[in-house]
């Protein structure tokens, strides 16, 4: 019989292959396949050459099929080599230059493996918060240099003991080469404190914080990309106690449930939403609530839904075991400000707020929020996209000639860095609005650029002059600026989220971004490319009445759009629709609509959503952004299937959407008493329709192209389903999935079309 000849294959993956357990993986692989070899990380990915009969490949590709959770392969390229004679298979050293770029993955949710051992009594990690290994654990949150290795990372401060060392250093290991690798001997520890920052001795530290939440007392945890202020979610007092300290009347909290179980029972978990919540990103997953559990109301107060996300730390696994109950775990922070990330910083702002604070000395280097998915079109979408997904990039479909750095634009900024064929999105900033933020936004750039060896040639902003990631662009050294229009970046961002050439029809809705024109653009659909766009529909605006005060009482912007439905009259009973507006108020208002000032114009989606929702809802106004539109799109009857006639006009080839007598019709609704319900979801439908009847006469002179939808108010899962179903099936609509549909996405778009008018592509 003839001995089996040996063949050599090299094998390139690309993805997230670095970081992530994928080498040792390989390597255990290998042997079980009974192939010899090599695996080295390098700039693309990973590279492997293996080395065997026709059957020991064969059964070793079949195994690389299943890797490690928290690898992503993008792509495997595979070629014959010629045999080498080896002994066995090796994890090959990468030098530091080749692992530029992608040496530093996002922080993974602690694994299955680490989990158990945790809650094993006989284990040396048993209750050990810190635990992780090459398939979990913290990454780019303590990372502080490239390349991504312990001594550049926040756990050099700790060396590791013989056992630790041994597991490190052994490639059959699980823990081999897992830089955060720590056990109770050597690792970080954590301790409680008073919130006089006095510690609180004897006792475990996690059981005692476990024990004061039951008690309904708030506590700061120190988590992964920042501090947590927990409470106990099904405690009323508890919960009016946090929110009256923090400063947040209304706005919904997340809560974490410490498994599946748990989570369906306050919420409605199918099989994407579990997916969503088991994956190794661990973000908070908005799902609808159940009615009649134990969670307290006031954790998201007159909303359907409610934000929910499992334990991703070993800390937070033993927090909950030991609380036995739902908590409440909201980014710690005061309204507006960034979220706290350091112990002395916490214990500074967060003095007033909790009565304990969980610390550790595992210091954090970057901060990092929870990212947030909404369920979507069948679909997961990211609507925020920070921990667990940052610096994960995003392929491009074109390589960039000159690297790029895009600023974002002012609400929950994120900016953007694009170099080669890769986009990379940073962390959540939030609200651009004041100093602290400002300064951690800042200070996120520069260490994202020095992760990734990126010196931005060209820097894109928002058209807009006075946001502050505008003001950062003009502050910067490089020479080309290249300002870009919101909804022309919307629009890029979707279309390089899905790898799309161009030209499209973009729908980019959202609440606001300015034109080029000066005025507030926000219902607009385009023919763009990634260089250039045509404006080819917009709503009618609405007038901003008492400017941006509009926007925080949005009955202003009701009135304002029942006048103009009623041309310029009021109606006989409009009083009778403002029941929370105080005469003063309202007649002040109507003097000023009277008066004929000139009054900004909006020409938002998201505006109309106010609008309505004030109206219908008798809201005087909302207590944090969006808020009166959630809840009109909550209100939506799913049952409802009928919509509203709509205008439109069409001038100089742009055209007008006018929803005037769709107010005027839902007005009448309302006398004859229908209910609310059916009057937000004919107002729903009625958007989709209009949207589809002014894509389809666009498409009657541009043709057929591909629609993409974009904008905050296609985290909106009612219009983002129904704008497509009023689509199907000529256009195929594409939805935004690991790129936030909101301004959190809209750097990325930023970031290509800078890169396409410097290159003069279309
Ligand atoms: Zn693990
Ligand atoms: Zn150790
Ligand atoms: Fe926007």
């Amino acid at each position: 019989m003839a001995v089996a000849q040996v063949v050599g294959r090299r094998i390139r993956i690309q993805g997230t292959v670095q970081g992530v357990g994928f080498r040792p993986w390989v390597y255990r692989t290998a042997h079980l396949a009974g192939v010899t070899g090599r695996v080295r990380n390098d700039s693309a990915g990973v590279v492997i050459e293996a080395f065997g009969d026709d059957r020991a490949l064969g059964a070793f590709a079949d195994a690389l099929q299943f890797p490690p959770p928290a690898a992503r392969i993008l792509a495997v390229d595979e070629s014959v080599i010629d045999a080498e004679p080896l002994a066995d298979f090796k994890i090959v050293e990468s030098t530091p230059a080749a692992e530029r770029r992608v040496s530093i993955p996002p922080d993974l949710a602690i694994c299955d493996d680490c989990v158990r051992e945790i809650f094993d009594p006989g284990n040396r990690r048993y209750r050990y918060p810190f635990t992780n290994c090459t398939n979990c654990g913290p990454r780019f949150t303590i990372a502080n240099d490239i390349p991504y290795d312990r001594a550049a990372t926040t756990m050099a401060a700790f060396a590791m003991c013989p056992a630790c060392r041994r597991e490190y250093d052994d490639p059959a290991d699980r823990r081999f080469h897992a830089q955060p690798n720590a056990c109770p001997v050597c690792g970080p520890r954590v301790t409680l404190h008073l919130s006089d920052g006095s510690p609180v001795l004897g006792g475990d530290a996690i059981a005692l914080a476990a024990t004061a939440l039951r008690e309904g007392r708030i506590v700061a945890v120190k988590g992964i990309g920042g501090f947590h202020l927990a409470c106990d979610a099904t405690n009323g007092d508890a919960l009016l106690r946090l929110r009256t300290r923090k400063r947040r009347d209304e706005k919904p909290f997340a809560v974490m449930v410490k498994d599946l179980a748990a989570a369906s029972a306050i919420a409605f978990v199918d099989d994407i939403a579990r997916t969503l919540l088991t994956s190794v990103e661990r973000p908070i997953v908005l799902l609808a609530k159940r009615e009649g559990t134990l969670l307290a109301p006031s954790v998201a107060p007159g909303n359907r839904m409610v934000g929910v996300f499992l334990p991703y730390s070993p800390l937070h696994h033993l927090l909950l075991a030991d609380a036995g109950r739902a908590l409440v775990m909201t980014s710690a922070n005061l309204s507006d400000e960034p979220i706290a990330f350091r112990n002395d910083e916490a214990l500074d702002r967060l003095g007033g707020i909790a009565d304990f604070f969980l610390l550790h000395d595992r210091e954090i280097e970057t901060r990092c929020d929870d990212s947030v998915a909404a369920l979507i079109a069948d679909r997961a979408t990211v609507v925020r996209r920070s921990r667990g997904y940052v610096p994960r990039a995003v392929a491009l479909r074109h390589e960039v000639s000159h690297p790029v750095l895009a600023c974002g634009a002012l609400l929950k900024n994120t900016f953007c860095l694009a170099a080669g064929s890769n986009a990379w999105l940073g962390p959540h900033i939030g609200d651009l609005e004041n100093l602290e933020t400002y300064d951690s936004y800042t200070a996120a750039i520069e260490r994202m650029q020095r992760f990734l060896q990126i010196r931005p040639e060209v820097i894109a902003h928002d058209l807009h002059p006075v946001y502050l990631s505008s003001v950062y662009a003009r502050s910067r050294p490089e020479a080309i600026r290249i300002p870009v229009q919101h909804h022309h970046a919307h629009v890029v961002s979707a279309m390089a989220e899905h790898g799309i050439e161009g030209p499209v029809i973009g729908i980019a809705y959202d609440g606001t971004g300015l034109g080029p024109d000066g005025t507030a653009w926000g219902g607009e659909i385009l023919v763009a490319t990634a260089r250039d766009f045509r404006r080819a529909a917009t709503f009618r605006p609405l007038r901003l009445l008492g400017g941006d005060k509009a926007i925080r009482e949005p009955w202003r912007l009701a009135l304002a759009l029942v006048v103009d439905a009623f041309g310029g009259t009021l109606p006989a009973n409009i009083r009778e629709w403002f029941p929370a507006v105080s005469r003063h108020e309202f007649t002040a208002a109507c003097q000023l609509l009277a008066g004929g000032f000139a009054m900004p114009l909006a020409h938002g989606v998201g505006r109309y959503f106010d609008a309505f929702g004030a109206l219908f809802l008798g809201r005087r106004r909302a207590s944090f952004e969006g808020q009166v539109a959630l809840e009109w799109n909550q209100a939506a009857d799913p049952a409802v299937a009928r919509a509203y006639p709509v205008q439109m006009h069409d001038t100089a080839g742009l055209i007008h959407i006018d929803l005037r007598m769709a107010l005027r019709q839902a007005l009448v609704e309302r006398e004859e008493d229908e209910n609310v319900g059916a009057i937000a979801a004919a107002f729903h439908n009625t958007l989709a329709y209009a949207t589809a009847v002014a894509v389809r006469r666009i498409a009657r002179e541009v043709g057929r192209l591909p629609v993409v939808a974009s904008g905050g108010c296609f985290q909106n899962a009612r219009l983002a389903e129904s704008v497509r179903a009023a689509l199907s099936p000529e256009h195929e609509v594409f939805l935004h999935g690991d790129v936030p549909p909101g301004d959190g996405g809209i750097a990325l778009g930023q970031a290509v079309i800078a890169n396409a008018k410097l290159e003069g592509r279309t």
